[in-house]
């Protein structure tokens, strides 16, 4: 499997820049979503690897080989639309053998045996005979799933998929995608503006902004270590509260939401704001611990059920999440915990590479 490697890539559409000079590799056998408001540059990026869309400037390869140039037929990639083409009158494997028909050096055994295997795993076999005209939107994606898999393309490229099909059927298309990830090892990328998806099924995440990539890293570490507030902000519902000092004095910074003050890292004129999110603001009993006292302005209800708090302290506003069970949910006043190994820091939008450190009380006026 090749890797997929961007240089300087641009692409200009008169005077709007949709992709900005990218620069990034695509690692091989790997799946990276590419995640991004709309408009940021996702599909047009997309169109250009799969040879649909001219570079204004730069380059990209598959492996060694330059394929900038190239006509999409010359690239060998497999893709996925968020209204695939179909042949209407033919029945799902037919409409798979199709995909198998310049595949002209694969016998025609092993061909049999690549499409009742993407059948099985995508389990289409049971709907082998049916005409895709009969399909619900969800098993009609399939087929399209399968047509590009059952090809021995080492490239994939998904665009938004699950887009036009109903929740259930959407569920049961990525549950299909991860079980041929674990048969085939195709480098993949998949364009997404759900980031629920993006999530489960990339090993990196390539977050966009404004024709630019913002950050690729694993879903996991782009959640918790946003490079920039952007990525605090764009991941999570809702995404990262973010708070500046309630003041600083000889280096040394205070929070409203934190017990002790910090001691400001070195560099940079501009303010430094504290990020967390939600979830790891912790909700207890007013006058607990090292917590520090709030008002309840908002209770709401969040994607997936649980409970969102609005907060004041001081002058500060921030959200918590909670189960719906918890005690919490009742009070005027409560106490928190912003725990600062969940805390990240971020100067001029750009996150610090290390968190500063926390000073007691009493080390402050010693
Ligand atoms: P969405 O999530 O809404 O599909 P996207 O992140 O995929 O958005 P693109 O479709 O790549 O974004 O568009 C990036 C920018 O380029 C947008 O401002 C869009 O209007 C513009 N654009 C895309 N294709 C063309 C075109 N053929 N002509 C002119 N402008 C275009």
């Amino acid at each position: 499997m090749p890797d997929i490697r961007l240089s300087s890539l641009s692409r200009c559409f008169g005077p709007l820049v949709a992709v900005d000079d990218i620069t990034m590799t695509f690692p091989e056998g790997t799946v990276t979503c590419l995640l991004g408001p709309s408009g940021c540059g996702k599909t047009t990026l997309m169109r250009m690897i799969a040879g649909l869309e001219i570079p204004t400037n730069g380059t990209i390869c598959f492996g060694d080989r330059d394929v900038t140039k190239l006509p999409p037929r010359r690239r060998d990639v497999g893709m996925v639309f968020q209204y695939p083409v179909m042949y209407r009158p033919l029945s799902v494997q037919e409409n798979i053998a199709i995909a198998l028909r310049r595949e002209r050096h694969m016998p025609a055994a092993e061909q049999r045996r690549r499409i009742e295997d993407v059948m099985e795993i995508l389990q289409l076999t049971s709907h082998r005979d049916r005409h895709i005209g009969e399909l619900d939107s969800g098993t009609r994606q399939k087929v399209a799933v399968g047509r590009a898999i059952a090809r021995s393309s080492n490239v994939i490229l998904f665009d938004e998929p699950t887009t036009n099909v109903e929740v259930s059927a959407k569920l049961q298309l990525i549950r299909a995608f991860k079980q041929f990830r674990q048969r085939f090892r195709q480098t993949i990328i998949y364009v997404t503006h759900d980031q629920t998806e993006a999530m489960t099924l990339a090993d990196q995440i390539a977050l966009m902004q404004a024709g630019r990539i913002s950050q690729c890293t694993p879903p996991q570490m782009l959640y918790e270590r946003p490079d920039t507030e952007f990525g605090g902000w764009f991941l999570g519902n809702p995404g990262m509260n973010f708070v500046s000092p309630r003041g600083v004095r000889d280096g040394v910074l205070a929070f409203d939401i934190l017990p002790d003050p910090l001691v400001e890292p070195s560099g940079g004129a501009a303010e430094l704001r504290l990020g967390i999110r939600p979830e790891y603001v912790r909700v207890l009993p007013p006058g607990s611990g090292d917590g520090v006292r709030a008002r309840v302005l908002r209770r709401s209800i969040a994607i997936g059920g649980q409970r969102l708090l609005t907060l004041a302290v001081g002058e500060t506003r921030l959200k918590a999440k909670l189960a719906p069970d918890h005690a919490g949910l009742t009070a005027d006043e409560v106490a928190i915990e912003c725990p600062l190994q969940h805390a990240v820091f971020f100067r001029a939008g750009a996150r610090l590479p290390e968190a500063p450190r926390a000073l007691s009380v009493a080390a402050v006026h010693a």
